[in-house]
């Protein structure tokens, strides 16, 4: 290893050319030369010659030398750092080191999977995603094409028409045409034939009248044009809309599930909270607690979106429950107890009624909150129906039959007292 040849280099650096050992109380004499104390003084009394240097010879009159304190430190280092008990140290704490950078590593690999694996995940997801957006506009394009072709047949079938009804005005007028034509081959040659006969004969010729065509009504093209222009587009998409699904479904109130404080409107797609209690006929289906109250649909199976007016109202929950909610205790709006709803508290405070509540932060307060219910998913998913912007989506939503659901809160006096609308697409 390098460090312990340099190490070995150093060791040969600081040792005693006398005794072979790392210097002991270092000297240096005045030819620049390093010992210990002890020897060179053991050496000098033991020479009977004058005193020396033992490696070049040079004298040292009055045995001067100088006590060499850097170089004291420096051996005094290097035999710590040699000793067992320092390797011992050295090495607990490198491996000490070693372990913690290897737990570090683990660490760092285990979150490197992690991130991988949403790499996986986001890339599958993505393509299930792209796989289900085509499909969407796939049937959308069928749609249109289907559309198109049905107005071109239309416009076909008109122009149909129109051409036979002029070709048979052609056939007549033809017809009519070839009947003068004989007569008037008639007349010629009676004409021509004036100055052999008598006069007499001439009476008797035979003169039939005129033919008549029976007139039809002109073609009137600007209103055959006319019919078939406009804004195109939006006549096209109109028609369209009525084949996509889901669009918003055209729900009504169950009066049956009102809470006796609820007030419906006449066409069932109104209610409001009034303080006071009407006098309903009991049912089993009746929320007797909270003043809430249900769609008259109810669904098991496929995709279902409805929209809902809550204008500027202060409070409210709405979303799907299941039909087999307790309607006559009062219970907490939770998956648990079969509610997906979202909230809206103290006017700004959105919420979905998960457990625990997860707070919303929508881009603006939405006034049309748009349910969209998959049965097949198990998803409850809300929209603003203002721009569409996802809100919140339930999961693992499970239930034998859904059923829309609705709470108006409280009117606290005209603060909240604005009416919860069901939204039907008016076109
Ligand atoms: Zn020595
Ligand atoms: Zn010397």
């Amino acid at each position: 290893m390098a460090g312990s040849s340099q190490e070995r280099s150093l060791r040969e650096e600081l040792t005693c050319a006398i005794c072979c050992e790392l210097f002991s109380e270092p000297v240096m004499l005045d030819c620049m030369h390093h010992y210990c104390r002890g020897c060179i003084v053991r050496y000098w009394d033991s020479c009977a010659r004058g005193p020396s240097c033992p490696q070049c010879r040079r004298s040292c009159p009055g045995r001067a030398f100088r006590t060499h304190y850097l170089l004291a430190g420096l051996v005094d280092k290097v035999r710590r750092c040699g000793s067992r008990e320092h390797r011992h140290r050295m090495q607990k704490h490198l491996e000490d080191a070693l372990q913690a950078r290897q737990k570090e590593l683990e660490k760092l690999l285990q979150r490197k999977r992690v991130v991988q694996e949403d790499i996986c995940s986001l890339t599958k997801v993505s393509g299930e995603l792209n796989f289900k957006i085509r499909a969407e506009f796939a049937r959308l394009h069928q749609i249109l094409e289907e559309e198109e072709r049905a107005v071109l047949a239309g416009l076909g079938e008109q122009e149909e028409q129109a051409l036979a009804q002029l070709h048979r005005q052609v056939g007549q007028l033809e017809e009519g045409m070839a009947v003068l034509q004989r007569d008037i081959e008639h007349v010629r040659q009676t004409l021509s034939k004036m100055e052999d006969v008598s006069l007499l004969e001439v009476e008797s010729l035979d003169i039939r009248p005129s033919v008549s065509v029976e007139t039809q009504p002109a073609l009137d093209l600007q209103h055959y044009r006319d019919s078939h222009s406009g804004p195109l587009q939006y006549i096209f998409w109109r028609q369209m809309l009525r084949s996509i699904c889901p669009a918003p479904a055209p729900l009504t109130f169950d009066p049956e599930s009102a809470h006796p404080n609820l007030v419906l409107s006449r066409d069932l797609t109104a209610v409001t909270e009034r303080d006071r209690a009407q006098r309903v006929p009991a049912s089993p289906r009746r929320f007797r607690q909270c003043v809430n109250v249900l769609g008259s649909q109810a669904f098991d199976r496929g995709q279902h979106y409805w929209e809902v007016w809550v204008g500027s109202k202060t409070k409210w929950d709405l979303g799907v429950a299941a039909e087999a909610v307790d309607r006559a205790a009062k219970v907490r709006l939770c998956p648990e107890n079969g509610y997906w709803t979202l909230r809206l508290r103290n006017r700004a405070e959105y919420w979905a009624s998960a457990s625990p509540w997860v707070r919303l932060a929508p881009r603006r307060p939405p006034r049309k909150v748009g349910v969209f219910l998959d049965c097949q998913e198990g998803t409850v998913a809300f929209f603003d129906a203002g721009d569409m912007s996802h809100l919140f989506t339930f999961h693992q939503v499970s239930a034998e039959r859904y059923c829309p659901f609705f709470s108006t809160c409280f009117s606290d006096g005209r603060d909240n007292g604005e009416p919860m609308r069901l939204c039907h697409l008016a076109l």
